[in-house]
């Protein structure tokens, strides 16, 4: 072929980038491309650590790309309305891009895909996200028989890995480079996470410590490579296989990554649980939604210390622990009764690895609204304070002011001059089971 471009989106890397490689295989000239989606950053409405790490990440890629030979072209707007240009500009043979999976991805790829059909480019998205694509799975509603599914249908085609490109020829255009285009952008750098983390983690993690660590609140214990996985910059092919050199396929970590994969399974085959929850009994909840409570959850002054330090994690690093996430959603909706879409956009604010499908299907799923269903299962942020957070290190990280209390005082609440609970959880309890019960 003559000329692809090649649409760079989740993926943000060279090394076992499926598409790309399939790009280089096909042509010799390539013209790499990433468009920041004018629609998506401007919903962003929280801070924009979010988007000063793309850009971090996107500076890393196109320093790989130059060292390839290569450069990449970098566009502020609209992903359909930047084709129509480059296909008008660069008459390429054909646009190739890995696959998106999400609500809003498959959206715009679909548009992009028929722009390109009416022009006569030929369009080609590839697998890459994803060990097994869902397509290729039929519909389960439980996890634990979708994780059979699943780990039968990986293959040894499904987790091999992409050649990287041994170089890339690319024409010095008339195009905007990153600098260019970040012009006007508003972003912050995020001092917590640096792009080059990713590969570096996947190297140093010791995967052998997840199943005793993982569900500590005070030590390092679980990977933090969802922010790596979430923007591509390394693929799940490289953290599965570095995985399963210590652990077995049936490991917990390998469950998590296909608790991912469910998520993914779950929006392709129900697709209205975007908005709408998975259990059709549970929709229609008569929520509290008070407008305090949410206030006080954002702004860390719930009286819950372990509520309060979660939410001043995700704010400061733009991540929270799992378990933190599972107290806080089970909080906001079982204690407070707040919606779980209210929770889905405030994770959406600040999760530098926000993933629209996971986040929703874990909200759904904390909320006992979702796919697999648990018996109403409530956390009391109390008792997991004590089991996760022993000597108070978490609390006491995110919340100094409550370094001069004893951890035994901070467990039992007794904190003078602290914030008082918003809500009683016993009592909370109760109301809840009556909005889920009238509902069951
Ligand atoms: C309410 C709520 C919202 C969440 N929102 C997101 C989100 O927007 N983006 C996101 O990536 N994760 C989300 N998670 C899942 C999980 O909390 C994070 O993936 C995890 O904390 C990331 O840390 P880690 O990389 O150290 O995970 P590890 O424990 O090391 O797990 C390895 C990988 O497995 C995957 N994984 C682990 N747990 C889950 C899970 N419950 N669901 C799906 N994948 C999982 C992630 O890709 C993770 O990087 C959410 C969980 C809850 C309860």
């Amino acid at each position: 072929m003559a000329r692809i471009i090649f649409w760079f989106k989740r993926d943000l890397r060279i090394e076992d980038n499926r598409g790309l490689q399939a790009a280089a295989a096909a042509s010799s000239e390539i013209i790499p491309v990433f468009v920041f989606d004018r629609r998506l950053l401007l919903d962003l409405d929280g801070p924009e650590t979010r988007t000063g790490f793309l850009v971090a990440s996107l500076a890393e890629l196109d320093r790989k790309l130059r060292e390839k030979g290569s450069r990449l072209y970098c566009f502020y707007h609209d992903p359909e309305k930047i084709f129509e240009r480059l296909i008008a500009e660069l008459h390429p043979e054909a646009v190739y891009t890995n696959r998106s999976y999400s609500w809003s991805g498959e959206r715009t790829q679909k548009k992009v895909e028929r722009l390109c059909q009416q022009k006569g480019v030929d369009f080609r998205d590839f697998n890459d996200s994803l060990l097994v694509p869902p397509e290729k799975i039929e519909a389960r509603k439980v996890y634990t028989s979708f994780f059979r599914l699943w780990l039968s249908a990986l293959s040894s085609e499904e987790v091999s890995i992409a050649m990287t490109p041994e170089s890339l020829k690319t024409p010095l255009l008339k195009l905007p480079s990153l600098s260019d285009s970040i012009k006007e952008l508003p972003h912050k750098i995020n001092r917590y996470w640096e792009p080059d983390y990713a590969l570096k983690r996947l190297k140093e993690y010791d995967f052998k410590r997840y199943d005793r660590d993982r569900h500590r609140l005070d030590l390092d214990g679980t990977s933090r490579l969802s922010v790596a996985l979430r923007f591509g910059l390394v693929s799940v092919r490289q953290v599965f296989r570095q995985a399963i050199k210590k652990l077995p396929t049936d490991s917990q970590f390998v469950k998590e990554l296909a608790w991912r994969e469910f998520w993914y399974h779950i929006r392709h085959h129900f697709p209205l649980t975007e908005n709408l929850e998975f259990q059709e009994k549970r929709r229609g909840l008569r929520w509290l939604n008070r407008d305090e409570d949410i206030r006080a959850v954002e702004e860390a002054r719930t009286g819950y210390p372990l509520v309060d330090a979660a939410i001043r994690q995700l704010k400061q690093e733009g991540w929270m622990h799992n378990r933190a996430r599972l107290i806080v959603a089970s909080f906001l909706t079982k204690d407070l009764l707040i919606d779980w879409r209210t929770g889905e956009k405030l994770f959406r604010k600040y999760l530098l690895d926000y993933d629209e499908v996971v986040n929703t299907g874990n909200w759904q799923w904390s909320a006992s609204v979702g796919a697999d269903p648990r018996p109403l299962r409530i956390f009391n942020p109390q008792l997991q304070a004590e089991k996760y957070d022993p000597q108070c290190r978490y609390i006491k990280k995110y919340l100094p002011e409550l370094k001069k209390f004893s951890c035994r005082q901070i467990h039992a609440l007794e904190l003078p001059g602290y914030h008082q609970p918003i809500v009683d959880h016993r009592s909370a309890l109760i109301r809840l089971r009556q909005v889920y019960l009238s509902k069951a």
